[in-house]
């Protein structure tokens, strides 16, 4: 057996050889995950000694730690003031998606539905589900479908609807972008794998992007360009969009001007707007569909 304290170090230590930036912040939170209390009890607590079973998950956790980003390791991320859940079925949760979601709010305000309608939204490519649930737990009275072709990330918004309670209130599809909807939408969300491959492949050897290599490939890899999957949405959207409709897209931030020449081929009188995110970098398109 030994103290709280002693395997903290222990952690600290073995995390940083493998080139955490934050190790002893990853140590914390690890020997939190394995002890099941918050980051204040566990400083009461460096004195005490460490269960034997709890250093056997540490120790496999720190392990994992080289390859797989921490939130794999501790089954949960933080998105717009709620926790969900994530495994390596899912993309991590990043903070510049909440600034797609702040925009579709502010869409989801300006669009009144037909009377007696409720608005109709879908969250294409949906993953670990966390744009769908933070816009039906906002959005009153939303019909939300949250659409993926992977049906192991479906499994994991599963688990996170029925944690937010929202398994009711959100239909979720199992295909190709828009081909499951079974309906015309108001709006669509989505953010799409905008990734290249050449960035991909650099990503398998550097530490600093370490969350890409761990994550899977289908959720990033938007193909030579970026851009395949988004072009393939943005193809089929008149089909499924209500007049006066919208798109919402999480981009890569050089893409905004690429985005827009697409959008314009299928929609020509589109209004185009670029938000940026947190980081000041472009990250969402908003495009608005004349009636
Ligand atoms: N924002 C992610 C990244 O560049 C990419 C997510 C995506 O492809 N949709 O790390």
């Amino acid at each position: 057996m030994v103290r709280v304290i002693d395997a903290l170090v222990r952690a600290e230590a073995e995390i940083s050889v493998h080139g955490g930036p934050y190790a002893r912040l990853e140590a914390e939170v690890l020997l939190c995950h394995v002890l099941d209390i918050d980051r204040t009890r566990l400083y009461a607590a460096l004195q005490d000694m460490l269960p034997e079973d709890c250093y056997g998950s540490l120790s496999r956790l720190i392990e994992r730690s080289a390859k797989e980003p921490l939130a794999y390791l501790t089954n949960t991320k933080e998105f717009c003031g709620r926790e969900f859940y994530v495994d390596g079925r899912v993309l991590v949760p990043r903070p510049e998606t909440e600034t797609l979601v702040e925009a579709t709010l502010q869409v989801a305000k300006t669009r009144v539905p037909v009377a007696g309608q409720s608005l109709k939204v879908a969250d294409i490519g949906t993953g670990s589900g966390i744009i769908a649930i933070t816009l039906a737990l906002a959005i009153p009275n939303v019909s939300m479908y949250a659409v993926d072709v992977s049906k192991a990330a479906l499994e994991v918004a599963a688990i996170n609807c029925s944690r937010h309670e929202v398994s009711d209130r959100i239909t979720l599809l199992h295909g190709d972008l828009l081909i499951p909807l079974p309906d015309h939408v108001d709006i669509i969300v989505a953010n799409l794998p905008y990734v290249t491959e050449d960035e991909l492949a650099a990503a398998e050897h550097d530490w600093s992007t370490m969350p890409l290599a761990a994550e899977p490939r289908l959720a990033l890899n938007g193909g030579s360009d970026g851009l395949e999957v988004i072009q393939r949405l943005i193809a089929m959207a008149s089909q499924r969009l209500t007049p006066g409709g919208s798109i919402l897209l999480e981009i890569g931030y050089g893409q905004g001007s690429k985005v827009i020449s697409i959008v314009k081929r299928y929609f020509v009188n589109a209004r185009c707007s670029i938000h940026q995110d947190l980081a000041g970098l472009d990250r969402v398109l908003v495009v608005g569909l004349s009636n």
